[in-house]
């Protein structure tokens, strides 16, 4: 996430808990970043994704691993809901409630 320019800053609600996150008008089911602490793989253990490089792409892996045991999807869970991460349009990474 990059600050704004100046520009009044606009929120939007987390699609999982609805705490208060900047507006990100391109990716308006994204969650917060305690949200984003808190994502599984479907088995229940703890996913997190990266950028794999200056360049972007996007890189998952087991919290807690080392070296980083890679998680390959991008599909991700907090209990029964389910998330998809992507890399975000000016980098970083966006996690997006799916729809229902
Ligand atoms: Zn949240």
């Amino acid at each position: 996430m990059t600050a704004n320019d100046g520009e009044t800053q606009e929120w939007q609600k987390c699609a999982h808990c609805g705490r208060a996150i900047p507006a990100m008008p391109r990716y308006p089911r994204a969650i917060c970043d305690v949200c984003c602490a808190l994502l599984t793989d479907a088995s229940g253990r703890r996913v997190a994704f990266v950028n794999e490089d200056a360049f972007g792409g996007l890189t998952g892996f087991y919290v807690g691993t080392e070296p980083p045991e890679p998680y390959l999807l991008h599909e991700c869970f907090i209990g029964a809901a389910v998330f998809h991460a992507q890399e975000g349009r000016f980098g970083g990474v966006v996690v997006q409630a799916d729809l229902p």
